[in-house]
């Protein structure tokens, strides 16, 4: 038995459809969804923990990204370049976990680094490229 924390990146008009509740039905898998969100490129992003038996959970992953979802591990690290990001504070109200906070005295954007589950949704909306990942 496995259980792994998953981000789904999906077109929009996939975030209607059945697909998570097909890997209970057809692959035994238990879910709980974390979090689920509509980013800026309009790309469904939904945030899951998934446990199963390591054989069904990898047909099950392999169902997904044949039915064009992207499966991005939660192993990913992300960061923020300080001297990139000008506190604009759009990635504050985008980020699924918080992770983003405005500091009233000087208005400058901090980055609770351990808050993120590295969605990635930040890294597409920085408008100054201020959000990176690193492997
Ligand atoms: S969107 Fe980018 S530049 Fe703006 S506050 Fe967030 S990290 Fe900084
Ligand atoms: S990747 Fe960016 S938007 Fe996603 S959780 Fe981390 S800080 Fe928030």
């Amino acid at each position: 038995m496995i259980e792994k924390k998953i981000v789904l990146h999906f077109p929009k008009e996939m975030v209607d459809k059945p697909i998570v509740f097909r890997l209970v039905k057809d692959f035994d898998l238990e879910f709980n969804i974390l979090k689920a969100e509509v980013n800026p490129r309009e790309e469904g992003v939904l945030v899951l923990s998934l446990k199963g038996e390591e054989e069904n959970y990898n047909k099950g992953i392999n169902y997904l990204k044949n039915e064009g979802v992207r499966v991005q591990p939660l192993s990913q690290d992300i960061s923020m370049d300080k001297d990139r990001c000008v506190s604009c504070t759009v990635c504050i109200p985008l980020c699924p976990t918080q992770a983003f906070v405005k500091d009233e005295k000087n208005f400058e954007v901090n980055f609770i680094k351990d808050k993120c589950i590295a969605c990635g949704i930040c890294i597409l909306a920085c408008p100054y490229r201020a959000m990176k990942l690193s492997f």
